[in-house]
């Protein structure tokens, strides 16, 4: 017989004794036991004095541990792993012709970039330090915009996968453009409506499709829809109406998209939105069923909701076809821990976590690069174990195509080149 009273099977956790007397959901803290990111369950005033923790069978532990509601968040420290090993590549800085306001891998074209001037776009070439053609573009209003004091609004650049075209949107706004940088043309103009928009980085996407380049976007706080790059026609169209005695229409979505995240293979979109009041919810679902279904966004079968938790506008990342979503915690751990949960798509189900990564996350050349304050941390994504870092380079983009990591600092573009 467990110290649980049960004639059962060892459950992964121990608790305190006083979570084995009650058959309620009651509250209770997650205790790191100094070993990775396991953890033991216990009562709260337990979790204040350094609990004498008993073993519970798997009902017990699962019952405690099964309501995250009623989970009260983490206490103690987990265990960062280490296993150092030498960091392949180099850091070469490059003097730019400007002080770009942010910068853009072409994702189909090594060492090919986008960088962001006030009002214009150039071209530039990593590998030569050369820029090469400017177009000019009409830059999105954002006065009175941005929600946190340390999340102001600022553009940000996406290039389209073969480079043709560019948007630039306004994070934690309003509005953006997509431009045609062969003609200069623009060709759509994004705005996602004025409920809190300063509240997300602007949901926003360029995809391949056998038709063409296309691109994701907000046309509201809780709407997405994808439009051809080359002409800005909407290409998911959908009614919303209202049944009789009701107040919401069909398939109506109380979710506040934020930051996307296409994989690699051009299957999945990754979300990391938010619902009232507020709560973290990480999802995914499957681009592939939203050319079929019109509302998959809304309410699709793919949808898997990853997480709830205190915190959004952490970072994610593709990694191997699996999700890695940054930050680890629950609703009551704000700010959320440094480290990093990877997910399944398909299931949703998280397969593993560790703790140590934070800042915005990167797969690079096998491995994951977290970009720390203090420096890019390189992490084996398998073991979870840190094996090194480069002090005081803080990237901010990954070239997929040429493994090139970028910093920028004033009119200086730091690059590590594998
Ligand atoms: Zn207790
Ligand atoms: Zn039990």
């Amino acid at each position: 017989m467990l110290p649980c009273g049960h004639i059962a099977v060892a459950g992964p956790r121990r608790v305190c004794r006083h979570l084995t007397e009650s058959e309620a959901e009651v509250p209770y803290v997650r205790l790191f036991s100094g070993r990775g990111v396991e953890y033991d369950l216990c009562c709260p005033p337990c979790g204040e004095s350094g609990p004498e923790l008993v073993v519970a069978c798997e009902g017990c532990v699962a019952r405690v541990d099964e309501d995250e509601w009623e989970c009260e968040g983490f206490r103690g420290k987990p265990e960062v792993k280490e296993r150092p090993e030498p960091i392949p590549g180099a850091l070469r800085r490059v003097r730019l012709p400007f002080a770009p306001l942010d910068a853009a891998p072409i994702p189909s074209l090594p060492h090919r970039w986008l960088l962001l001037d006030k009002g214009a776009v150039v071209r530039w070439r990593s590998d030569q330090n050369e820029a090469v053609g400017r177009v000019r573009l009409k830059m999105p209003a954002r006065a009175g915009e941005g929600y946190f004091k340390d999340q102001p609004a600022r553009p940000r650049l996406h290039a389209s996968p073969s480079g043709r075209y560019c948007a630039v949107v306004t994070d934690f706004g309003r509005y953006g453009t997509v431009v045609d940088l062969t003609s200069g043309r623009r060709t759509a103009t994004l705005d996602r409506d004025g409920h809190y928009p300063g509240t997300t980085y602007f949901p926003f996407a360029f995809v391949s499709h056998v038709a063409g380049e296309r691109f994701i976007h907000a046309t509201g706080w809780n709407r997405l829809d994808v439009s051809d790059a080359a002409t800005g026609r909407l290409l998911t169209d959908r009614a919303f109406l209202v049944p009789e005695g009701s107040r919401l229409p069909d398939h109506h979505l109380e979710y506040f998209h934020g930051a996307l995240a296409v994989s690699p293979d051009g299957r999945w979109v990754a979300d990391d939105g938010w619902v009232w009041h507020p709560v973290a919810m990480p999802s995914v679902w499957d681009l592939s069923a939203w050319w079929q279904n019109p509302y998959e966004t809304e309410d699709g079968p793919s949808i898997r909701r990853l997480a709830h938790r205190s915190d959004w506008n952490m970072s994610m990342c593709w990694l191997g076809g699996k999700l890695a979503v940054g930050g680890l915690g629950g609703l009551e751990d704000s700010p959320l821990l440094p480290g990093v949960r990877i997910f399944h798509p398909e299931t949703g189900a998280e397969e593993n976590a560790f703790a140590g990564p934070e800042g915005a996350l990167f797969a690079a050349g096998g491995k994951l690069v977290s970009a720390a304050p203090g420096g890019a941390e390189f992490w084996d994504a398998g073991t979870g174990e840190r094996l090194g870092r480069i002090p005081a380079f803080v990237p901010i983009r990954h070239h997929p195509a040429s493994g090139e990591l970028l910093q920028l600092a004033g009119d200086t573009a730091i690059l590590h080149e594998p």
